[in-house]
């Protein structure tokens, strides 16, 4: 479900005649080979296609229509070889909807001390082209990236494949769908917001749907579609009835996959990526989506609890920036406040991503305190240790905010044998005391998404392209 377009990403060189045709075809050829190269590394998700060279007002603003209208392009990347007069640039640039990377690099990384001339010298202007660029884009205020540095250099093609999957998601943005099944639960505050404004500024849409029509659908599953899906499950995961009797076992797991394919099957008919549940409101269902939902959150679809709509689209727009590796809902669940163990145990009742899994998930079968339903299915595993990020999102009358820090994922301390849910351990980097003052005072809720993936500059970059604003506690 995490399939996106076959995206790419165009590359224009800027320059101008005064050096005449000659130059302009060594400006092209050397373009080329930095495509080529780029595209080589191996380390691109998406494809560099180079458009040429452009030394024209006309040609320049007939690309970024081009740009703007091709669905597959999800941005321009720009590289000014020679003197290109930014006044070339100001009609297209203001057109381009898209993300816009300028590479501010040069063909040679060193200076030809022996065999430089004046003929280099007008070849070879991108020390001060760069600058005549970055005025203008900083001038009309464009919220566009500066990568510098040399093309052949291994952090400036990781920060170009970084900044790819950052203009890949804000493209995706505009894609996400979320069905809310039930409103906000327990009239929560934090997880409320405005969804017209989520629509005009981010592009996502956010419907609602009573439990009711989703009941149809998971009548509608046939025991042998129940039985298929069993049988992957036992082939990925590891089948634990514990305390349960087998038939008792069973019966809730194969529940779990009823609503699996169920939900799947809605989400699919209406083009949704993400959706929320309330495990307040059940009616028809015998059991809150455990289980299905994870296993729907590992297929790629945002998530979120209780109505939270916003997280849920959030969990979809970093798990496309993840390539949905290591990224998942998350939530604040329980504290260690003593000195030397300060630290968050994240978790969640049920829905927690196997993608951040240390180890073979098992599926058990457990009472749930609330809700008044049957015991559901759910997988039980343990978050990985290592460096990740967690981000929430937060409405105000103002806008949208992110708040995000960086944090130090590890094992719990010890087992939960009477809390069976998925679980992961972490701290702040700036440390708990810090780092929980600074976002409770931002506003940030407790449902997070938690990512192993996606950098601390790949969400500022994200905030700058969606024109969110943005708290970074480091
Ligand atoms: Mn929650």
């Amino acid at each position: 479900m995490l399939e996106i377009r076959d995206y790419e990403f165009w590359f224009v060189a800027g320059s101008q005649h005064l050096y005449g045709e000659e130059a302009l075809k060594c400006v092209a050829a050397d373009t080329e080979e930095i495509v080529t190269a780029l595209n080589a590394s191996g380390k691109l998700p998406y494809r560099i296609v180079f458009k040429g060279v452009m030394t024209t007002p006309d040609e320049i603003t007939q690309l970024m229509k081009d740009v703007n209208y091709n669905d597959n392009v999800a941005g321009v990347i720009t590289w000014m070889h020679t003197f290109s007069p930014a006044k070339n640039w100001i009609r297209g640039t203001k057109l381009l909807q898209k993300p816009l990377l300028h590479l501010a690099t040069q063909y040679l990384n060193e200076i030809p001390y022996a065999d430089i001339d004046f003929d280099y010298m007008n070849l070879h202007q991108s020390a001060h082209g760069d600058r005549e660029y970055g005025y203008i884009n900083s001038r009309l205020g464009i919220n566009n990236k500066i990568v510098y540095g040399h093309w052949k250099d291994e952090e400036v093609i990781e920060e170009i494949a970084s900044w790819e999957d950052v203009a890949v998601a804000a493209n995706e943005s505009f894609n996400i769908k979320v069905a809310r099944f039930g409103d906000t639960m327990r009239d929560v505050a934090c997880t409320e917001g405005d969804k017209v404004e989520a629509q005009i500024q981010l592009g996502w849409t956010v419907d609602y749907y009573p439990e009711g029509d989703l009941v149809e659908f998971v009548d509608a599953v046939t025991d042998a579609e129940i039985d298929e899906e069993y049988k992957k499950l036992e082939a990925m995961y590891e089948l634990r009835a514990g305390q349960n009797t087998q038939e008792h076992f069973e019966k809730n797991v194969r529940y779990q996959l009823r609503e699996y394919i169920a939900i799947k099957r809605f989400l699919e008919k209406g083009g949704y990526n993400a959706f929320c549940t309330n495990f307040q409101a059940l009616h028809g269902l015998e059991q809150l989506p455990g289980l299905a939902t994870q296993m729907l959150m590992r297929d790629g679809y945002g998530f979120a609890a209780e109505g939270d709509w916003k997280i849920a689209a959030l969990t979809r727009l970093m798990k496309i920036l993840a390539h949905n590796e290591g990224t998942c809902f998350m939530e604040d669940y329980t504290l260690d406040l003593r000195k030397g163990h300060e630290a968050i145990l994240g978790a969640h009742m049920l829905e927690v991503d196997p993608t951040i899994a240390c180890d073979k998930p098992r599926v058990e079968v457990h009472p749930l305190g609330i809700g008044g339903k049957e015991d559901p299915a759910r997988l039980v595993f343990t978050g990985s240790d290592g460096d990740a990020i967690d981000v929430s999102m937060a409405d105000f009358r103002s806008g949208f905010r992110f708040i995000s820090y960086p944090v130090d994922c590890r094992r719990p301390e010890a087992e939960t044998p009477k809390l069976p849910v998925a679980k992961v351990l972490w701290t702040p980097k700036c440390g708990l005391k810090k780092g929980s003052a600074e976002w409770i005072k931002a506003g940030g809720e407790h449902h997070t998404v938690l990512s192993y993936k996606v950098t601390e500059e790949q969400i500022r970059d994200l905030a700058v392209m969606l024109g969110v604003e943005i708290v970074e506690i480091l």
